[in-house]
């Protein structure tokens, strides 16, 4: 599979663990898209060679971190089921339910995500 990195147009090279995480004997048999100019990486789908999302450099992989940190206990807790707290946020963000993917989205959409669960109290988040 051809994977180009959004910030600098190169084509992301296959990967293992061992070379993202030198120390994670546990990842060392996962395969990761690695762009050797910028250092932007992402992870694959397990058991597969389809990565998860757009190949992230540290600002990125920060912002999703803040998403899901953000996002996750709305569903997580069981309040609601997975798949309704992502139908919620693509209403939310105005996207298809099949487009929302954290690992999918940019910086600007991940802080989105963060200011929308922030000012969306659990209880309104049930109702809705
Ligand atoms: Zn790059």
């Amino acid at each position: 599979m051809k994977v180009v990195c959004a910030y600098c147009g190169s084509q992301a090279a296959l990967v293992t663990g061992e070379v993202i995480y030198p120390h994670r004997a546990d990842l060392r048999e996962k395969r990761f898209y690695l762009c050797a100019p910028c250092g932007a990486y992402v992870g694959c789908h397990k058991g597969t060679l389809n990565p998860l999302g757009r190949l992230a450099d540290v600002v990125l992989r920060a912002a999703k971190v803040r998403a899901h940190a953000a996002f996750d206990p709305m569903w997580q807790g069981g309040a609601r089921r997975r798949g309704d707290a992502y139908g919620w946020l693509a209403d939310q963000l105005g996207i298809k339910k099949k487009d929302c993917h954290i690992g999918m989205f940019d910086v600007a959409m991940c802080n989105k995500v963060v200011l929308l669960c922030q000012r969306t109290p659990i209880e309104a988040r049930e109702a809705a």
